[in-house]
């Protein structure tokens, strides 16, 4: 989960339970120092627990999450939080995050005519989403709704193409929501 070591785990029931045993963990409020309250959206900061070698205070892990409320059916003690993506991609419209790669993934669904997407966000402009499509799959009206949902969610102009290709960041990785600074 990082290089700090085990920060979390998934528990049978789905959630994420985080170790606050190894480590005192804090979700602040996004773009905050205040702890965070359930369903807001946070970022993680850790502090080593007894680990005299390579000991980190307030260690930002640039990991985004948000806090259930509430005791897990599994029964385990440790807090449950929700994994958001990178806090950097967030996009966000007058001091508040309107839209995290995990929403967006919600937003976009089960769909099974896309094959994957990216959408890239600026400070101003249009949202470009570029989407690959599920080869034989009808997608331009569904492509046009997802753009719509986009839109009304977050009160930003949305450029949708279908494509035939979408790079990978320059780690490997594949996001499929990333700000650009311009
Ligand atoms: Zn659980």
């Amino acid at each position: 989960m990082s290089e700090l070591g085990w920060l979390g785990m998934t528990c049978p029931h789905g959630r994420l339970h985080l170790n606050t045993d190894s480590f005192y963990l804090e979700l602040l409020a996004y773009g905050t120092d205040r702890p965070a309250e359930p369903g807001e959206p946070a970022e993680l900061y850790a502090t080593s627990i007894g680990d005299q070698l390579s000991p980190h205070i307030r260690y930002r892990t640039g990991d985004g999450y948000v806090l259930l409320d509430g005791d897990c059916p599994c029964g385990h003690r440790f807090p449950r939080a929700v994994h958001h993506g990178r806090c950097r991609d967030y996009l966000t419209a007058g001091g508040a995050v309107v839209l995290t790669p995990r929403t967006l993934d919600e937003l976009a669904g089960p769909a099974a005519w896309l094959a994957f997407y990216k959408l890239t966000h600026h400070d101003t402009g249009p949202l470009l989403l570029r989407y690959i499509p599920v080869p034989g799959a009808d997608h331009a009206g569904p492509g046009r709704r997802l753009a719509a949902a986009i839109r009304e969610r977050t009160g930003r102009e949305v450029t949708a193409t279908a494509v035939g290709h979408i790079e990978s960041e320059r780690s490997g990785k594949l996001f499929g929501c990333v700000r650009e600074a311009r």
